[in-house]
C-alpha cells in the first residue's frame, strides 16, 4: 500500500520564540490536534525525523553562518542576525530536525515507502539565505531537500512550488543560476509585503534564466485570482519543465484570516490547489511530491488548511 507520510518531531515546539512571535511553538501542536481530533492522523504514516547532517546543510548554507547559528543558541544570544529570528538553546537542534524531516521524506518517497508526504516542520525555511537567517527562517528546508534529491538520488530536474503569501527569497537566490531547479512562487505583491522581492521580472540569472517564475498577486486577491494564476501560468510552467520530483513550500498565510498577509484565500481553496498540484505530480513525475510547511499564523485557519491539504494529498492513495 502506498501512503501519505506525516513527518513530525515532538521536539519542534522546543524552538521557543517567546510570547508575542507569530511563528510560535503552538503552531505545531495546533496542526497535530486538528488532524487527531478529526481522525486523520491515524490514517497517516507518522515518521519522526532524524536531524540533517552538516554536510546536507552545507550544500545550502555557509559554514560560517552554520557556526554562528549554533554559537548563538549555545550562548543565549537571544537571536541570530535579527530579532525576528529569536533563538533558544534548542533552536539549532530543532532546525536540524526540520531540515532532516525533508531529507527523510524525500528518501521515503524515492524508495516508495511513501507515495507523498507532508513535513509539519518548524522553524520554516524559505526566507533563509546562504549566510543569514531571515523572516523566522534559519535553514532552508526545501532547498536542502532539493539538493539532497540531486546529490543522493541523482535526479536532474526538480521543481519547487512556493505558495506561501511571502516570496521565498532564500530559495530563489539559492537556485536562480541553475537551469535544472525550477522555482515558482505565487505571493502577495512585493510592494506591499515582506520581503519586498519576487517581482515578475525576476526570472533567473545567467544559465538559470527561465527557471524562476514569480507570480505576484495584488492584496485582496482571492480564490478566483489564484485559480486563474494556477491554471494559466503555474501548472503549465511545471508541466513544461517536466520535473522528476515536486517540492512544495506550503505556507498557509495566504488564508483570508491570516494576520500577516492580505490575500483572501478560503480554506477550501487550499484543497483545490492541492488537488491540482497532486494531479500534476501524478502526471509528470509519478506522484513524487513532498510538501513542507512554511508560514500560517492564525492557528484555527492553519489547522483547517493543513487538514484539507493532507486530505487531498491522500486522495492519491492506491490500496
Ligand atoms: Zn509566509
Amino acid at each position: 500500500m502506498s501512503s501519505t507520510g506525516f513527518i513530525y518531531s515532538p521536539r519542534f515546539p522546543e524552538h521557543d520564540t517567546g510570547p508575542h512571535h507569530p511563528e510560535c511553538a503552538e503552531r505545531a501542536g495546533a496542526i497535530c490536534h486538528g488532524l487527531r481530533t478529526r481522525g486523520l492522523l491515524a490514517r497517516l504514516r507518522v515518521i519522526e525525523p532524524k536531524p540533517a547532517d552538516e554536510a546536507q546543510i552545507r550544500r545550502v548554507h555557509a559554514s560560517k553562518y552554520i557556526e554562528e547559528f549554533r554559537y548563538a543558541c549555545g550562548h543565549d544570544a537571544g537571536f541570530v542576525d535579527s530579532p525576528e529570528c529569536p533563538v533558544v538553546r534548542a533552536s539549532y537542534e530543532v532546525a536540524m530536525l526540520a531540515a532532516g524531516a525533508v531529507v527523510d521524506a524525500v528518501d521515503a518517497v524515492m524508495d516508495r515507502t511513501l507515495h507523498n508526504a507532508f513535513c509539519s516542520v518548524r522553524p520554516p525555511g524559505h526566507h533563509a539565505e546562504r549566510a543569514h537567517a531571515m523572516g523566522f527562517c534559519y535553514f532552508n528546508n526545501v532547498a536542502i531537500g532539493a539538493e539532497h534529491l540531486r546529490m543522493r538520488h541523482d535526479l536532474e530536474r526538480v521543481a519547487i512550488l512556493d505558495w506561501d503569501v511571502h516570496h521565498g527569497n532564500g530559495t530563489q537566490h539559492h537556485f536562480e543560476n541553475d537551469p535544472n531547479v525550477l522555482y515558482i512562487s505565487i505571493h502577495q505583491d512585493p510592494r506591499t509585503l515582506f520581503p519586498g522581492t519576487g517581482w515578475s521580472h525576476e526570472v533567473g540569472v545567467g544559465e538559470g534564466v527561465g527557471a524562476t517564475l514569480n507570480v505576484p498577486m495584488m492584496p485582496a486577491s482571492g480564490d478566483r485570482e489564484y485559480r486563474q494564476a494556477f491554471e494559466t501560468r503555474i501548472l503549465p510552467a511545471i508541466s513544461a519543465f517536466r520535473p522528476e520530483f515536486l517540492l512544495l513550500s506550503a505556507g498557509f498565510d495566504a488564508h483570508r484570516e491570516d494576520p500577516l498577509g492580505h490575500i483572501m484565500l478560503s480554506t477550501e481553496c487550499f484543497g483545490w490547489l492541492t488537488v491540482r498540484v497532486r494531479e500534476l505530480a501524478e502526471a509528470v513525475c509519478g506522484g513524487r511530491m513532498v510538501s513542507v510547511l512554511e508560514g500560517g499564523y492564525y492557528l484555527p485557519a492553519l489547522a483547517d488548511s493543513v487538514y484539507i491539504h493532507i486530505e487531498k494529498l491522500m486522495d492519491s492513495e492506491v490500496d
